[in-house]
């Protein structure tokens, strides 16, 4: 069995916070298990936990429509949450429930390996850098280990303030140009056996 489906698997099973009472389903996240872009959003909503998918509500509708408008597709991505069930009344994860299911995530990153991870949202954001506003740091890309961070607004925040839409179609339409610039980035990277005799001249 790969790891992939292993840990989708202790997901699906995952009675670790009290989150497990009241779903119907458990969303693990789905796409590209390659994929170079992750999205990382929230938590599953009443079409998820009913489904068992991420994003195929209205906020997933409209993610698909950016996506589709900068050329790529669902199965090009990977796309997941915070937590992976459903919060009652769709209220914020608790602490402790990001807590319980921060490995499942740390997991997922580990197996699929992004180069870009985008956060929809605060809470995502807040994994990579706590104690930041989303407001601020939305469209400027970071540096997180060997992964490039981009947060922009969660798509449900454009659903309830259509304010926020144009600054979620923006940064949607500057990302293709991160992706190149990632891309440009590692194949410009020398390979590691190149590199070894340039670490080694700093010593001679
Ligand atoms: S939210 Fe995460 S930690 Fe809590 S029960 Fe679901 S899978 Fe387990």
């Amino acid at each position: 069995m790969s790891e992939y489906i292993e840990l989708y698997q202790q997901i699906t099973g995952c009675t670790a916070c009290g989150l497990s009472e009241g779903r119907t389903n458990a969303v693990p996240g789905e796409g590209s298990q390659d994929a170079d872009i992750m999205f990382i959003g929230e938590a599953p909503g009443y079409y998820e936990d009913r489904d068992g998918r991420p994003f195929i509500g209205q906020a997933g509708k409209l993610l698909d429509e950016m996506l589709a408008k900068i050329g790529l597709d669902r199965k090009d991505v990977y796309v997941t949450n915070m937590v992976k069930c459903r919060p009652p009344k769709n209220r914020d994860p608790l602490l402790e429930e990001l807590s319980s299911c921060a490995p499942y995530l740390d997991k997922q990153i580990e197996i699929i390996s992004p180069r870009v991870i985008v956060c929809l949202g605060r809470f995502s954001f807040s994994k990579f850098f706590p104690g930041e506003a989303i407001s601020k740091a939305r469209g400027k890309p970071r540096d997180w280990r060997n992964i490039k961070i981009y947060p922009m607004y969660h798509p449900a925040a454009g659903l309830h303030n259509p304010g926020l839409k144009p600054a979620i179609e923006k940064d949607f339409r500057n990302l293709p140009a991160l992706i190149e610039q990632v891309n440009q980035a590692t194949q410009t990277e020398p390979a590691p056996e190149q590199a070894l005799p340039k670490q080694l001249s700093m010593f001679e």
